[in-house]
């Protein structure tokens, strides 16, 4: 019998906004702007989410991105987003907003876009009792200069929107991250809690980059898998991996699901999450995922439950909020596991 993972409580700890509007909202969306010719139904935007590999991806992240065209747009996707969370027990997530396509093509204002989607979070939050975060991205093929840019024009916001962290996305073989040390020494003295993509397609390397940057989480890393001394550098420095199976195998980063490390991560030790990343897009969800790590990669359900945990653990929020939340998560998950007769993990 497959376990439902889905009342399991659980975190999402990366998650791009762009990438999570569920295909209904996007259709909304398509509708509002008047281009149904570029998808006349749900089940077209469905079919646009289909990609061969990375760069591909990217461009039809481009595509989604271009239906926000407005505050108004922003407000509503990060709601619904929201709300796709609300659905699957999700007590705590970091929505990830790219002040990269978003503001180069759509010529958005930064500050407008993040008020926007921070009104749409709010909402959320007062209407459905989840605990709401959001942390702002640039991408590498951007440049250092680009993200130091946007770090200003977010600076005065900080006060008045919870932004808890910078990230930095996009293409991973463009631009090596040690020039990004600035950036990431600026994000640090605003105040922000600091995670970086690294490792998903590229080597072992870029992760030994990544940690050089301070990060307390990294994105992906599954390159680590293949390098011994650094999985175990990863322990020593405590940096948890947000590790997000389905998304690896849409962009081609691993070929085969089954292959996936996160079994040998694991084995390990290396402190690590599981995230969705991109789930409309990649026609997944977080419950998705620990099912994933289960039918697929053999991981048992206690251990599962311990990184539903970890989530709370490595989620950026106050020690008031962390404490509430790991209570309830306790009090929950023990529930789960006596239901389904797993051992709850000590
Ligand atoms: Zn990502």
């Amino acid at each position: 019998m497959p376990i439902d993972f889905s009342s399991l409580p659980k975190t999402e700890l990366h998650l791009h906004l762009e990438g999570s509007i569920p295909v209904e909202a996007l259709f909304e969306l398509v509708k509002k702007h008047g281009r149904q010719a570029e998808a006349p139904t749900i089940e077209h935007v469905h079919r646009r989410y289909e990609f061969d590999d990375f760069a591909h991806f990217l461009e039809v992240y481009k595509w989604t991105v271009s239906f926000l065209k407005s505050a108004e747009d922003y407000e509503f996707a990060a709601y619904e987003v929201a709300r796709s969370l609300v659905r699957q027990n999700v007590l705590f997530a970091e929505i990830m907003v790219g002040l990269g396509t978003s503001i180069i093509e759509g010529g958005h204002d930064s500050a407008e876009i993040v008020r926007a989607a921070w009104r749409g979070l709010k909402a959320a939050e007062v209407q459905h009792g989840i605990a709401l975060r959001m942390q702002v991205a640039t991408g590498r093929q951007h440049g250092a200069e680009y993200a130091l840019e946007r770090l200003r024009d977010i600076e005065p916001l900080l006060g008045e929107v919870d932004i808890c962290a910078f990230n930095m996305a996009g293409a991973e073989h463009t631009d090596p991250l040690p020039q990004f040390k600035p950036v990431y020494q600026r994000a640090r003295d605003m105040g922000l809690k600091l995670t970086v993509h690294a490792g998903e397609v590229s080597s072992p390397d870029d992760v030994y980059d990544a940690l050089d940057l301070g990060p307390q989480r990294i994105g992906h890393g599954i390159r680590s898998a293949h390098d011994p001394a650094l999985m175990q550098l990863l322990v020593e420095r405590n940096v948890a991996l947000e590790v997000c199976p389905v998304s690896n195998e849409c962009t081609g980063a691993v070929k085969r699901l089954a292959d996936h490390p996160l079994p040998r991560l694991l084995e390990a030790g290396v402190p690590l999450v599981l995230s969705s990343d991109d789930p409309a897009m990649f026609h997944t969800s977080v419950t998705r995922e620990y099912e994933v790590a289960h039918e697929v990669l053999g991981v048992d359900c206690s251990t599962l439950v311990r990184v539903a945990r970890e989530g709370f653990k490595r989620g950026f929020m106050d020690a008031a909020l962390r404490d509430r939340l790991l209570q309830r998560f306790n009090h929950e998950a023990k529930a789960w596991c006596a239901e389904r007769g797993v051992e709850y993990p000590v």
